[in-house]
């Protein structure tokens, strides 16, 4: 495999390296692509389906519908209702990954809890279950590939930073990079949360530094900040996504002083949804 390529930018006076894991495919891109790395070196023969379920704007969701489709498995995915407006729209990561093949399955809000955990006992061996966000063991060897990638670039930086969600990618970033620190932070939730989602995956290694936001976002949720950070890096020349890096991005900033290596997390195909929000809001270009 060709290692994604590292682009140099110069943001506030500052100069940062950028691992362009956007750039592996269009849409089986960023951390989702390394978290998948285990099942795209699966024998297709393996599996005939894969099954997983979450949110329906999911950057994770679109991943696996782009390796299904490479795979030639069966997708299905359940998420709760949907709203008629996003059954419509032609863009956007729920229209792509339809477009890919991906069969969508609603359950009722009153039924999802126990549904989703029935899933797990009526899988057959021909079926894989992908938990919510790819959260899971499955995502340890691709970030192995990552982090010897990263080794081999041989910079002299020797910081990453990479946002989190569940923290799966960070956690066995950093666990696999003990020489690097690996600077995070809490996208999704507080940081209370997050610890303890990285804790059901493994031990939190003490080269993570878990930065706190000095004010509380909410997870996909316009603000003016983020969409001036957004702008800031599109025009050093590399889109990033709209929910996880500008917050990243602003704690940087903010928060660190040595160089560091940004890990491109990808999402830059919901971006096209979030910036309609941004615009109805009228914080638009
Ligand atoms: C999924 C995602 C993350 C979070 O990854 P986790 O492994 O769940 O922490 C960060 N950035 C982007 C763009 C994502 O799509």
């Amino acid at each position: 495999m060709i290692p994604s390529p590292i682009s140099k930018i110069s943001l506030e006076g500052r100069e940062f390296y950028v691992k362009r894991d956007d750039l592996t495919d269009t849409f089986l891109a960023g951390n989702k692509f390394r978290k998948l790395h285990t099942l795209l070196q699966t024998p297709n023969e393996k599996y005939t389906k894969i099954i997983s379920y979450g949110g329906t704007q999911s950057n994770a969701m679109l991943a696996i519908a782009a390796l299904c489709k490479r795979k030639s498995w069966e997708f299905i995915y359940y998420s709760k209702p949907l709203s008629q407006t996003i059954k419509e729209q032609e863009y956007g990561n729920f229209f792509l990954a339809l477009e890919l093949g991906m069969k969508h399955i609603e359950i009722e809000h009153t039924l999802y809890r126990d549904f989703i955990a029935s899933l797990r006992v009526n899988i057959d061996e021909k079926t894989f279950l992908i938990d919510q966000g790819g959260a899971s063991v499955l995502a340890e060897e691709g970030l192995r590939v990552l982090a010897t990638e990263i080794r081999d670039a041989n910079l002299e930086v020797k910081s990453l930073a990479i946002p989190s969600g569940t923290g799966a990618t960070a956690l066995f970033l950093a666990q696999s990079l003990p020489e690097y620190k690996v600077y995070t932070i809490a996208c999704v939730g507080d940081t209370e949360y997050l610890k303890e989602q990285m804790k059901a995956l493994a031990h939190i290694p003490e080269n993570l530094i878990i930065l706190e936001s000095d004010k509380k976002y909410h997870f996909a949720k316009p603000y003016p900040e983020f969409l001036e950070i957004y702008k800031q890096l599109l025009d050093v020349g590399i889109e990033f996504d709209l929910l996880y890096a500008p917050l990243m991005w602003k704690a940087l900033l903010e928060q660190v002083d040595e160089n560091v290596l940004y890990i491109h997390s990808g999402g830059v195909s919901g971006n096209i949804s979030m910036l309609k929000r941004y615009e109805k809001k009228s914080l638009s270009f």
